[in-house]
């Protein structure tokens, strides 16, 4: 059987995962301290885990409507209202995804015609670029930089638009640089979004992860909700990935026309994991406070301990990855991750898997003990001075 021809050309278009790569090679290595998983090293909260016995113990076994239960989105658009003064009728304008990849597919799904351009400011979370591509559009690419303590700047952003282009998609607080933008930052961008008329896909799945100021959601900003397409869940802030739950809130032509996928794909986030979101929802703060407090310190640990050891790196305002140059040591981005990890055994993802301008960094997440941060902090010390 020739297998090229019988895969389809927009799978195969799309580059292997540098990711995976990694955790493969690290997978044969004896004594390993990971700073590279993105996700939270906490166990979903106990009350949380409770309503999901508890749901299955009333029988919670069928589909729920397509939309999701609505009782939990009127939750979340509670929420919404509650933090951004943004008003969402829970009916048609809010749909429950199986986490938040599956609502960045639909949208991207839901949007594209073939060859229309979506702009990705990078470094980037790597999904998007298959996504994009999967949903036949065209990626490009748009570099942001270490000195802007990578925002992405209006004027870049102006210079990387064409006839084609129709998306963009911000990330911020950002994985992989935990870089955070501003009020200010994002009404330059609302700007070039309104003279261009863009649809802006915004990723704030690390919001409440924000240590320093507060976040701003995109659709907040003066004409941005009708071209926003705003996307949150659990994985992150309830320590929830494996639950399978998040959500989008958009115009309402937007998400009928995201639903007509999702009706036919998924039918419906599994039940059990709704319930648990709903409790989340309900009775979650107090457990976001304390990871979150936890995560503040790490940051403030791990970012001190890398700028003592040498590694540049600017104090990120949210998620949890720092994102240290590491341009100082003459090695690559993939050579410095390479080593380490044979040498010292710290599991740390090359900057350049998140797009070009992420070469001669590496992320580092601090979702992790303080005692692994520091065994690792002890142990890129200890190589950068064999180096
Ligand atoms: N968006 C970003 C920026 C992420 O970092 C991740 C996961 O790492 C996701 C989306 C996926 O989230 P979910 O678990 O809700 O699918």
């Amino acid at each position: 059987m020739n297998w090229s021809e019988m895969i389809s050309p927009r799978v195969q278009a799309i580059p292997p995962s540098g990711i995976r790569k990694f955790f493969d090679l690290a997978s044969g290595v004896e004594d390993v301290i990971s700073l590279g998983v993105g996700e939270p090293d906490f166990v979903t909260p106990w009350h949380i885990r409770e309503a999901a016995f508890y749901s299955l113990e009333q029988g919670d076994t069928m589909y729920t409507s397509n939309y999701g239960l609505l009782e939990l989105r009127e939750e979340i658009a509670n929420l919404l209202k509650r933090d951004y003064k943004l008003e969402y009728n829970p009916k048609n304008q809010i749909l429950v995804t199986v986490g938040v990849s599956e609502a960045l597919d639909l949208a991207l799904r839901a949007l594209l015609k073939e060859g229309e351009e979506v702009l990705l400011p990078e470094p980037c979370y790597v999904s998007y670029e298959p996504s994009t591509l999967l949903a036949g559009g065209k990626v490009v690419r748009i570099k942001t930089k270490a000195e802007d303590n990578f925002k992405l700047r209006a004027k870049d952003l102006r210079e990387a638009i064409t006839s084609k282009s129709k998306v963009l998609v911000l990330c911020y607080p950002s994985n992989p640089t935990g870089a955070t933008m501003d009020k200010e930052d994002l009404e330059e961008i609302a700007e070039v979004v309104k003279e261009h008329n863009l649809i802006v896909l915004s990723d704030e799945i690390y919001s409440r992860l924000t240590y320093e100021g507060e976040h701003t959601s995109f659709a907040t900003l003066e004409g941005m909700k009708e071209r926003t397409i705003l996307f949150n869940g659990f994985s992150k802030a309830y320590a929830m990935t494996g639950w399978r739950v998040g959500y989008v809130a958009a115009p309402e032509e937007i998400l009928q026309a995201m639903m007509k996928i999702h009706q036919y794909t998924m039918l419906c986030a599994p039940i059990v994991s709704q319930k648990a979101a709903l409790e989340a929802l309900r009775n979650g703060d107090r457990e976001v406070e304390k990871m979150v407090k936890s995560y503040n310190q790490r940051r403030r640990v791990i970012v001190k301990g890398l700028n003592e050891i040498g590694l540049e790196c600017f104090k990120p305002k949210g998620s949890f990855y720092v994102f240290p140059s590491i341009k100082s040591t003459g090695l690559s981005s993939d050579e410095f991750a390479e080593r380490l990890l044979k040498e010292e055994g710290v599991v740390v993802i090359p900057g350049n898997v998140f797009g070009e301008s992420g070469e001669g960094f590496i992320r580092c997440s601090y979702a992790s003990s303080l005692d692994n941060i520091y065994e690792a902090l002890k142990r890129i010390e200890r190589f950068i001075k064999k180096l």
